[in-house]
Formats: structure tokens, C-alpha cells, sequence
């Protein structure tokens, strides 16, 4: 059975049901216990982060960033075998208060840079570690950026196109760099 051109459609709609799960109420994150901490995202099936503290970030701040991901990335690309949905589906935010140094590695046009700072990275297929942003917003956060990778990586293959706009690898093009700035935007607008 197809459903490309009926029915439920492929909005953020599609992670709300009424299926409220119990996890979903009680994995919330205990400032007294240790840390990390892994909690579970509502409504995202098997998505879940792990947390260096309450702060970064309270789980109904990261599912509407999650939402918001969805709805600009079916806006563009649209979701044909709900590959971006199940991606998300299943995705593991590591938070960090900590930014990392790469050995290599490439900017948004494609030049290789060495010994560079990051704030994000794709771990595994359904892993991505990311710096908790500037101002402690998710918006000034590279997640936006990372789902992007991890989305083309369920695309395209194992390697989810490092060199973003650049041709050695392919599926990153500029209008997934303009996807995310609009992204940001509304997390702004959300004040996330
Ligand atoms: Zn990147």
C-alpha cells in the first residue's frame, strides 16, 4: 500500500499520536543523580539524549527542535520512504558542555581544515555528539547541522557527506546550508 499522495501527509503531525507512553512522562532528568544522563524524547519512538546536566536541554526544548527539523526538511526535500522521519525516529543526541578538536575535517564550501574546533559531529548511524551552542540555545547549537548529516547519511550511505557544498562526496547542497538558517530561525522564534 502507497501513501505518497493521500491521507496523513508528512508534517511533524506524523510523530503526534495520542500513544502517550508512559516512558514518555517518566524520563525526565534527576538533578541529584549522575551524570550523564540518557533521557527518552516523547513521541520519537526510540530517540533519546544523553544529558552532561538539567540544563542542556530539557527534553520538550530538544522534541520541538526535533519538530521543527522535520517540518523545514519535508518543506524542501519532501520525505519519500519517511527516510528523514525514521532517522529521527531513532536518533541519539549526545550533549556536550564542551567543545571538541578535530585532525581534520572540511568547512560549508568544502576546503579541508586541520586541528579545527568542533561543535558537531556524527558518531553513528543514529549517534550524533553535539556542543550544547552559544547563549545556551539549541539554536546557536550545530544540531540542526548534525540531523542534516544524519539524514543524508539513511540517504545516501555510510559517509553523510562531510565536505558539505563541496564534490567529493555528494548529497550536501546549498539549499541544505539554507534549510538550516531558516531552521534556526524558527528555533529562535521559539525561543530555543
Ligand atoms: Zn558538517
Amino acid at each position: 500500500m502507497t501513501c505518497a499522495t493521500c491521507c496523513s501527509g508528512d508534517g511533524p503531525s506524523v510523530f503526534l499520536s495520542n500513544d502517550n507512553k508512559s516512558i514518555y512522562k517518566s524520563s525526565v532528568c534527576n538533578p541529584h543523580g549522575s551524570f550523564p544522563q540518557m533521557i527518552v524524547i516523547p513521541f520519537f519512538k526510540h530517540a533519546s539524549q544523553i544529558v552532561p546536566n538539567c540544563h542542556f536541554y530539557p527534553k520538550y526544548k530538544t522534541v520541538l527542535a526535533l519538530f521543527v527539523f522535520y517540518h523545514n526538511w519535508v518543506e524542501n526535500f519532501g520525505d519519500e520512504g519517511f527516510i528523514a522521519r525514521k532517522t529521527l525516529e531513532n536518533v541519539m543526541i549526545k550533549w556536550d558542555i564542551n567543545k571538541k578538536t578535530s585532525s581534520k575535517g572540511y568547512d560549508i564550501k568544502g576546503n579541508r581544515i586541520k586541528n579545527h574546533k568542533i561543535i558537531g559531529r556524527v558518531e553513528s548511524d543514529t549517534i550524533i555528539w553535539v556542543w550544547k551552542g552559544y547563549d545556551n540555545k539549541i539554536s546557536e547549537s550545530a544540531l540542526m547541522h548534525e540531523l542534516v548529516h544524519l539524514t543524508l547519511r539513511a540517504k545516501y550511505g555510510k559517509h553523510g557527506d562531510p565536505d558539505h557544498e563541496g564534490h567529493k562526496y555528494r548529497g550536501w547542497e546549498p539549499k541544505h546550508t539554507w534549510m538550516i538558517t531558516q531552521a534556526k530561525q524558527m528555533l529562535r522564534s521559539l525561543g530555543l
